[in-house]
């Protein structure tokens, strides 16, 4: 894992500038559908607004060690985005900004010690604080796509790409799935997986929207994978 802690910092200050520089959409805007099936502009915007308030429970657990998870539970993850998403166009913009800041404003108070503390992912992993920029980086920058708002995974720095890519990597190789051999001018790997590996050839950007369960456009060959998260 070549990842650091700063590099995500950075990632997470980076992608939350272009996801809100996408998100400026009256409702109209927010009505269209995204790319991701069945949400519309708003559902992203909601989801996200809505995972930064959960990290910020990490956070809170982090420097506090009372045990705040993410989400009470799936129900209220889904009612949340539910009522998020109904917000006028306005309103939805500025959740999504004023939970991002409160959220850095937590990281930023954490001292050394507070960012070793253990906490609980939605997905039930146990993770010291420090992976929380990560969590959130993935957020920001792969939502700030999926807004159809003019940002592209072309947009998203390499070393994140980079970074996502051996992620996603290694989350498909314990699921079902093709064997790959993907191939970027700036890295490569290999997807175990059923029959010989499939050559996927292509810009970092391209390989990082398709690992991702993304349109990629015509811009590559590849044999059809099943859902990311
Ligand atoms: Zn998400």
């Amino acid at each position: 894992m070549s990842r650091t802690f700063h590099d995500a910092r950075r990632w997470v200050r980076l992608g939350t500038e272009l996801l809100l520089r996408a998100a400026r959409f009256d409702d109209a805007g927010y009505a269209e559908p995204s790319p991701l099936p069945g949400w519309s502009r708003a559902h992203v915007a909601a989801h996200v607004a809505a995972n930064a308030e959960a990290l910020s429970n990490l956070v809170h657990w982090a420097a506090t060690g009372e045990p705040t998870p993410m989400y009470a539970s799936p129900e209220e993850r889904v009612a949340g985005i539910e009522r998020g998403r109904a917000l006028p166009a306005a309103e939805l913009t500025s959740w999504l900004r004023e939970s991002a800041a409160e959220l850095e404003r937590g990281m930023a108070a954490l001292d050394e010690e507070q960012w070793r503390a253990p906490v609980v992912t939605a997905q039930g992993r146990t993770v010291p604080a420090t992976e929380v920029p990560w969590l959130r980086s993935r957020e920001v920058c792969v939502h700030a796509v999926d807004l159809a708002g003019g940002v592209s995974f072309a947009d998203l720095p390499a070393d994140f790409l980079t970074a996502l890519c051996e992620d996603v990597v290694a989350k498909r190789s314990a699921a079902p799935g093709p064997a790959l051999s993907l191939r970027a001018p700036e890295a490569d790997w290999e997807l175990p997986g059923e029959g010989e590996p499939v050559v996927v050839k292509g810009e970092l950007a391209d390989l990082a929207a398709y690992l991702t369960g993304r349109d990629t456009g015509a811009a590559l060959s590849a044999p059809t994978l099943g859902a990311w998260l």
